[in-house]
């Protein structure tokens, strides 16, 4: 087998395969806990599958704009303002497959095989293999230290004539901190002072629980703004996964060279997905604020069951839907690492979580809590069982 050389080290997704192992376990009739995935179990709301029903029917079925239809651009134009104190115009935006594709083709466009891209760990497992593929080098900036949190001293001192970029991700995926207006302030200094640039990924910029507030690093000043590329997507915040919508803004020359990257790869987003991106972006928010009071419930649920259960700590989380398990009292001794932990939850006690290793986060694992409130009961049972059991 031959295959190229940037593949050689690249590794799976740990979220999507646990999960897409989880799922087929379900469908066997195994009565697994699916605990994994970032994928809200609510169904997508009706006014935007009608949207997208109306699309197919009127024909609206061929291929956009590479960059997303008018409509949509200027409804994320006035999201960005509205929302995050961003002035963009329709040519700085870019709507893709998923946030992960703006993510990537913005890696693809920007770095070259000796480029190095500051990831601050725990970080999300697609970033770090993303990097991967461009021939890019990884560094890691361990932020466990500081409790989960920025600190620029220690970015600083990975900075160097290499470093092209850093990606960040506040609210994060999988330790639920949000970064405070100081800290990205603090950031946004070094990057301008280094003259490198940022991915700012905000897609769970709405899941945020009070009095945690979100804040674009881009918004800060103008300089930071032409640095940054701000992702978001409406996979979470509109229990939209399957229907593949992300997007970006950014300084018009560098969207542009992203865009290449899309026109030869994916050509755009799927037409009818863009229909019906319109019309959530259009939503009564109330919609999206029910989902946001369902999430609170679940964390607070979920917090209080972990506290309860002996050798276990978690982060609190100030946003997203992750609760972020230290299990480190129990590694060494009983278990090599977090993915046996894993692996072992799945076989033996049906629960589905993953294991924080592939993150950049040994001895962490990253429960999800976008399920049910029995689906949450019954997983963190067996996770309690298995523990009593097992050291
Ligand atoms: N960023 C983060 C931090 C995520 O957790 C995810 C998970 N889906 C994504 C980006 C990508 O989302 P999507 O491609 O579904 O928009
Ligand atoms: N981002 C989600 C997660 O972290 C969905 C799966 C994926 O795309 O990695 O679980």
């Amino acid at each position: 087998m031959k295959i190229s050389k940037r593949f050689a080290n690249v590794g799976d997704s740990s979220t999507l395969k646990i999960t897409s192992l989880a799922k087929s376990m379900k469908s066997k009739n195994i009565d697994v806990a699916i605990l994994a995935a970032g994928e809200p179990d609510f169904d997508t709301p009706d006014k935007i599958k009608e949207e997208a029903i109306k699309a197919i029917k009127e024909g609206f079925t061929g291929y956009t704009a590479v960059r997303g239809i008018n409509e949509l651009l200027d409804l994320i134009c006035e999201k960005f303002k509205r929302e995050n104190g961003l002035e963009y115009k329709p040519e700085n935006i870019m709507v893709s497959t998923g946030a992960k594709q703006s993510i990537y083709n913005v890696l693809q466009a920007l770095c070259d095989e000796d480029s190095e891209i500051i990831l601050l760990a725990p970080y999300w497992v697609s970033y770090i293999e993303m990097v991967k593929m461009t021939g890019a080098l990884p560094v890691v900036v361990d932020t466990s230290v500081d409790n989960f949190r920025i600190n620029v001293e220690r970015i600083k001192e990975k900075i160097n004539k290499k470093t092209r970029m850093i990606i960040i991700n506040s609210p994060n995926n999988l330790t639920g901190v949000v970064y405070t207006e100081k800290e990205l302030r603090e950031l946004a200094d070094l990057i301008v002072e280094h003259n490198i640039y940022c991915i700012s990924d905000e897609i769970y910029e709405k899941i945020i629980y009070s009095p945690n507030k979100h804040y674009s690093i881009a918004a800060l000043n103008n300089n930071i703004k032409d640095l940054t590329f701000t992702v978001n997507g409406l996979s979470k915040t509109y229990a939209m996964t399957g229907w593949r919508i992300g997007y970006l803004g950014g300084e018009r020359k560098l969207v542009e060279k992203a865009l290449m990257v899309q026109t030869h790869s994916t050509s755009c987003t799927s037409s009818i997905s863009q229909k019906a991106a319109v019309a959530a972006l259009k939503l009564d928010e109330r919609i999206v604020n029910s989902m946001i009071d369902e999430f609170k419930k679940r964390r607070e649920f979920l917090m209080k069951k972990v506290e309860n259960i002996e050798g276990l700590n978690y982060v609190q989380p100030q946003g997203a839907f992750y609760l972020f398990v230290d299990f480190r009292n129990f590694i060494g001794k009983k278990f090599k690492d977090s993915e046996e932990i894993c692996t072992r939850l799945l076989e033996d006690y049906k629960v589905a979580v993953i294991p924080g290793g592939a993150f950049g986060a040994e001895g962490f694992v990253r429960i999800s809590y976008a399920a049910s409130m029995s689906e949450i009961e019954k997983g963190i049972d067996r996770i309690e069982k298995f523990l009593k059991e097992n050291v």
